[in-house]
C-alpha cells in the first residue's frame, strides 16, 4: 500500500494549491480527484464564466461599435463556439494543474476519495478499488449548488450553473433566481446575447453582502440594459409547460402574486459542502456516495459544512478540512489560502488566513468588487468614518475609453485613518481592489494611497482620487 505525509481529497483551487505548498515544505503528498483536476473553480466555475462573460463583453462592444467610429455590416454570433472558448480555457487550465502537480512531485490519483480510518482513504477507480496509508489528511471537496424545494434540475428548462455553464444555447427569456454574484453573472451575459432577463431576489437588493450603493449602482445598470430587477421578491414554484415555464413570484412587502414566463430557469441560490451526500444533477458526483466523515468522527456544523479549528483541524485530529467545504466566503482565493495556511501549519510555521482583507467580486458589466466593512457595517459598529467617493465618469482614461460608469468608494476611521472598507463599482473594479488590499495589509492610511503616484491615464486614478475625497481633498470632482 502507498504511503503519504499528507493526502488531499480534492484538487480544486484549495486542494491543489495545498498539496503543492506542501511539497514544497518536504511533505510527500497525494491528491485524489474524481474529476478533472482544478476543481470547480477551473472546470465550472470562475474561469469558464469568465471566458463566456469576455464573449459577452466582445458582442457588446460590436453592438456599441459606432461609439468608436467602427461600423460594420451584421452581426451575430455563435453561442456554442463561445461555450468551446470557455472549455478551451478550462481545459488548458486544468492540463496546466496536471503539470504543476506532476512537477512538485505530487501524485494525482484518479477516483473517488472516502476516509476508511484516520490514516487510510480508500479510492474507487473506475476498474478497482485501493487504499492509501497517509499520516495525515486535508478534505479539499467543495461545494455544489443549491436547489430549491419542488424544482427539479432538468438540464433543459431547469438548470444550475453546473448545467449552464455548458448549455448551448441562449434562451429567448429566462428567469433567474438569486441576485448573487452568479446569478448576476450569468443574466449579464443572457442579457447581452438578447434573451429577456428577469433576475429575482428575496432581499431589497442585489449582490447581498454589497454595500449599498453599490448594489442599487449595478441594478440601474441593469435595468437601464433591460433586464427586470424584481428585488424583495420571493419564487414561489415553477409551473413548467412543453417548451417554458411559468415562474409565480410574490413580492415580499404586500404579498402579491405574479408569473414570468420564461424558456430558462437558473437556479442560482447558492452552494452546500460536498460533506456527506449532496447530490446533483452531474453525472461526476453521481459516482460518489460520502466521504466517510461519520467513520472517523468528523462533525458538521449546523449549515452542514465541516467543523475546523484555528490550524483547519476537524473534530478528528490528523483530518484537516479547507476550502468551499468548511463555509463561507465560497470563493477560490479562500480556499487557496487556507490550503496554504493549513499544511504550513502542519509543518510547524505561523500561518493566518486574513479573513477581514478578502476581496469579493463579480465579473458583470459593470464590474463590482468590495472589501472590508460596508458603509452600514461600519455605521452598525458606531465608527466615526470618513466617505471619499469619486465617480468614473470624472477620471480621464474612462472617460476617453468611454467606460464612465460606475464610482470608486473608500470608507476611513476619521480617527485612526484606517481603510475600513472599499467598495468599486465599473470597468476594471476587479483588478482595482487588489491596490486597496495591499494597501490593507501594510495597514496604509488613505494618505499613503494619495500621495502614491498612479499613472495617468489610470482606472487607478480613480481609486488615488476616492481616498483624497476621504481627506476631503478630491482634485478632479
Ligand atoms: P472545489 O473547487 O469545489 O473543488 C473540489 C474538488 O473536489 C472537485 O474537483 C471535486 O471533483 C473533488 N471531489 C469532491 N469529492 C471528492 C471525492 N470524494 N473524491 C475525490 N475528489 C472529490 N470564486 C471566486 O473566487 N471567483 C470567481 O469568479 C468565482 N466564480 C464562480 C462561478 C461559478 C459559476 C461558480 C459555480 C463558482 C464560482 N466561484 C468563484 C467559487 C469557486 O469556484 C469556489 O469557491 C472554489 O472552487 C472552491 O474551491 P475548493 O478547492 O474548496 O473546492
Amino acid at each position: 500500500m502507498e504511503k503519504y505525509d499528507l493526502t488531499v481529497i480534492g484538487s480544486g483551487p484549495g486542494g491543489y494549491i495545498a498539496a503543492i505548498r506542501a511539497a514544497q515544505l518536504g511533505m510527500n503528498v497525494a491528491v485524489i480527484e474524481r474529476d478533472k483536476p482544478g476543481g470547480v473553480c477551473l472546470n465550472w466555475g470562475c474561469i469558464p464564466s469568465k471566458a463566456i462573460l469576455k464573449c459577452a463583453e466582445v458582442y457588446q462592444y460590436f453592438k456599441h461599435s459606432g461609439e468608436f467610429g467602427i461600423e460594420h455590416k451584421g452581426l451575430s454570433y455563435d453561442f456554442s463556439k463561445v461555450i468551446d472558448k470557455s472549455r478551451n480555457a478550462s481545459n488548458t487550465l486544468n492540463k496546466g494543474v496536471e503539470f504543476l502537480l506532476k512537477k512538485n512531485k505530487v501524485n494525482l490519483i484518479k477516483g473517488v476519495g472516502k476516509l476508511v480510518t484516520k490514516n487510510k482513504v480508500g479510492v474507487t477507480q473506475e476498474k478497482e478499488q485501493i487504499e492509501v496509508e497517509t499520516d495525515k489528511v486535508l478534505i479539499a471537496t467543495g461545494s455544489v449548488p443549491v436547489t430549491l424545494p419542488g424544482l427539479e434540475i432538468d438540464s433543459k428548462l431547469i438548470m444550475t450553473s453546473d448545467e449552464a455553464i455548458f448549455h448551448r444555447e441562449v434562451p429567448d427569456s429566462v428567469v433567474v433566481i438569486g441576485g448573487g454574484y452568479i446569478g448576476a453573472e450569468f443574466a449579464y451575459v443572457y442579457n447581452s446575447f438578447g434573451s429577456k432577463v428577469t433576475i429575482v431576489e428575496m432581499l431589497d437588493h442585489l449582490i447581498p453582502g454589497a454595500d449599498e450603493d453599490v448594489s442599487r449602482e449595478l441594478e440601474k445598470n441593469f435595468k437601464k440594459n433591460g433586464i427586470d430587477v424584481l428585488t424583495g421578491t420571493k419564487f414561489k414554484e415553477v409551473k413548467k409547460k412543453r417548451k417554458n415555464a411559468d415562474v409565480m413570484l410574490e413580492k415580499l412587502s404586500d404579498g402579491s402574486e405574479s408569473k414570468v414566463t420564461a424558456s430558462m430557469v437558473l437556479v442560482a441560490v447558492g452552494r452546500r459542502p460536498v460533506a456527506n451526500d449532496a447530490p446533483t444533477s452531474l453525472s461526476y458526483y453521481k459516482k460518489s456516495g460520502g466521504i466517510g466523515l461519520d467513520d472517523v468522527g468528523v462533525q458538521l456544523d449546523e449549515r452542514g459544512f465541516i467543523k475546523t479549528d484555528g490550524s483547519y483541524m476537524t473534530t478528528s485530529s490528523n483530518v484537516y478540512a479547507i476550502g468551499d467545504v468548511i463555509g463561507p466566503p465560497l470563493l477560490a482565493h479562500k480556499a487557496s489560502e487556507e490550503g496554504v495556511a493549513a499544511v504550513e501549519m502542519m509543518a510547524g510555521l505561523k500561518s493566518k488566513v486574513h479573513y477581514d482583507n478578502i476581496p469579493g467580486c463579480v465579473y458583470c458589466q459593470p464590474e463590482i468588487s468590495m472589501i472590508g466593512m460596508t458603509e452600514k457595517q461600519v455605521k452598525d459598529k458606531g465608527y466615526e468614518y470618513s466617505v471619499g467617493k469619486f465617480p468614473f465618469k470624472a477620471a480621464g482614461k474612462a472617460v476617453g475609453t468611454g467606460e464612465t460608469e460606475g464610482f470608486v468608494k473608500i470608507i476611513s476611521d476619521k480617527s485612526t485613518g484606517e481603510i475600513l472598507g472599499a467598495h468599486i463599482i465599473g470597468h476594471g473594479a476587479t483588478e482595482l481592489i487588489s491596490e486597496i488590499a495591499v494597501g490593507r495589509t501594510l495597514e496604509t492610511t488613505p494618505l499613503e494611497i494619495a500621495i502614491t503616484s498612479h499613472a495617468h491615464p489610470t482606472l487607478s486614478e480613480a481609486v488615488m482620487e476616492a481616498a483624497l475625497a476621504t481627506l476631503g481633498r478630491a482634485r478632479n470632482m
